[in-house]
């Protein structure tokens, strides 16, 4: 059981089996405008997007995260049942949105899957690890022309080339939370509906996550200082990279994050004391009604 491996890959949605490579196999392939089949890829995309995807993508939009999220991305589940994933919005037809016939309107900043293709990132994790192994996929479909040219470089050299290297390094601590919930199973330890709503905004939306982290409530329970609140206030890499922290404490109960001494105990005797105040309402407006419907009973029958 211990050596039992669960993967995460950037989806290449085809129906062509895969080639599983590693860094230093060689691939014969290159992309360029004077291909027949420019654009080809783009007309069908399934893009799925990883926290650093939306930075760089809020930065070329010159946007929020909220708004990119809103305008150009749709939800779907990484996990049946389990953690939300997200996907670049396209149009009816499966065409991206960013497609132009001059190419990708957001090339200097398109996300992760789009510089892997026609390759993609296979994240392995094996049960008793903390750690993922990467090894690549190839996928040969007739519409690429791009493997009929002459080019040839090592998957590594590949990866250099579509500088998707730094994009692996910010995501490899989120792919390995993926990972660790897929190894759970789709029973055991359910997140909440609170941890997954966290997964989503500290994974997704780095401004609204700044804003539950420099919140009074996030600063009275957890112990981080001034430096890291002026540190987050403006690097969204920064942020994302505490958030990988905080999914982890939150979802897996690995303390790594300060609390403020007895912050805990005082914020569910607060909570506790809402809810008994909550309960206590309910039950007078039941009674409430109870008497009312009785009044209306006794008066009609009168
Ligand atoms: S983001 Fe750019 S590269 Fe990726 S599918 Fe859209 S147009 Fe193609
Ligand atoms: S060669 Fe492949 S990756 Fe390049 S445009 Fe054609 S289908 Fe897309």
């Amino acid at each position: 059981m211990s050596d039992e491996k669960f993967k995460f890959d950037l989806p290449i949605d085809s129906p062509v089996e895969p080639i599983r490579l590693q860094a230093e196999d060689k691939l014969k392939f290159r992309c360029h405008k004077g291909v027949s089949c420019w654009n080809a890829c783009c007309s069908k995309a399934n893009v799925t997007l990883t926290p650093y995807d939306i930075i760089r993508l809020k930065q070329h939009l010159g946007t929020t995260t909220t708004e990119v999220l809103k305008n150009h991305t749709v939800p779907f589940e990484l996990d049946a049942g389990s953690m939300p994933g997200i996907k670049l919005r396209t149009d009816n037809d499966g065409a991206c949105l960013f497609m132009t016939d001059e190419g990708c309107s957001v090339y200097e900043n398109r996300p992760t899957a789009c510089r892997y293709y026609p390759s993609g990132l296979l994240s392995m994790r094996a049960i008793d690890k903390n750690i993922d192994e990467r090894s690549f996929l190839l996928i040969k479909e007739d519409h690429c022309k791009g493997h009929d040219e002459d080019q040839i470089q090592t998957v590594q050299e590949y990866r250099e080339n579509q500088g998707v290297v730094d994009y692996d390094d910010y995501n490899r601590e989120w792919y390995v939370i993926v990972l660790k919930k897929r190894s759970t199973g789709p029973t055991i330890g359910k997140p909440s509906e609170m941890s997954l709503q966290l997964f989503f905004m500290a994974s997704y939306d780095m401004d609204r996550f700044r804003r539950f982290v420099t919140s009074d409530s996030f600063r009275k329970t957890y112990n981080l200082g001034d430096g890291f609140y002026q540190v987050v206030e403006s690097d969204d890499l920064a942020l994302m990279q505490f958030g990988f922290k905080l999914m982890r404490q939150v979802l897996y109960g690995e303390l790594s994050i300060p609390e403020v001494e007895g912050a805990w105990e005082k914020r569910s005797q607060e909570r506790e004391e809402i809810l008994k105040m909550r309960k206590e309402i309910e039950v007078m407006e039941h009674d409430k009604n109870k008497e009312e419907e009785l009044a209306a009973t006794i008066l009609g029958e009168t």
